[in-house]
């Protein structure tokens, strides 16, 4: 869909991609290692998909869980798909700390601390690494 955000060309960097899906990262100064997994193709809800392509994609979603908390080690992990202004399949996976910026509640809550954060180099080399190696097979 020509209106449709996911549906441009990322301006955010592509960590992994195959013909069906692909993991952004989310450079979000308030959370380290927030991705998102986006379904290429325009498809609304998740039940629309294949049994096979929902299979594949919490796959992917399992693996990329797997790989955040290798690099962070994060205090939990929050999933979310939500869709309400981006109606097309894309999933958040953001590694939550009890120092950050918004926990206990969601990232989308009014902030509860000010820290900065980012996303090493050699953080971001993992992930890629990791996503290639785990994902491409
Ligand atoms: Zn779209």
């Amino acid at each position: 869909m020509s209106d449709c955000e996911l549906c441009l060309t990322s301006t955010l960097p592509i960590l992994w991609q195959n013909n069906r899906f692909r993991v952004i990262l989310v450079n979000n100064q308030n959370i380290r290692g927030y991705l998102r997994l986006e379904l290429i193709e325009h498809v609304k809800e998740i039940h629309h998909l294949t049994p096979a392509i929902q299979s594949e994609m919490y796959k992917i979603m399992n693996i990329i869980e797997n790989i955040v908390t290798d690099v962070y080690n994060p205090d939990k992990i929050n999933l979310a798909s939500l869709g309400n202004k981006t109606p097309h399949i894309h999933w958040h996976i953001i590694p939550r700390f009890t120092n950050d910026n918004f926990f206990p509640q969601s990232i989308w809550s009014e902030p509860v601390r000010q820290n900065k954060f980012e996303n090493s180099i050699d953080e971001i080399d993992q992930l890629k690494q990791q996503l290639h190696l785990k994902l491409n097979h």
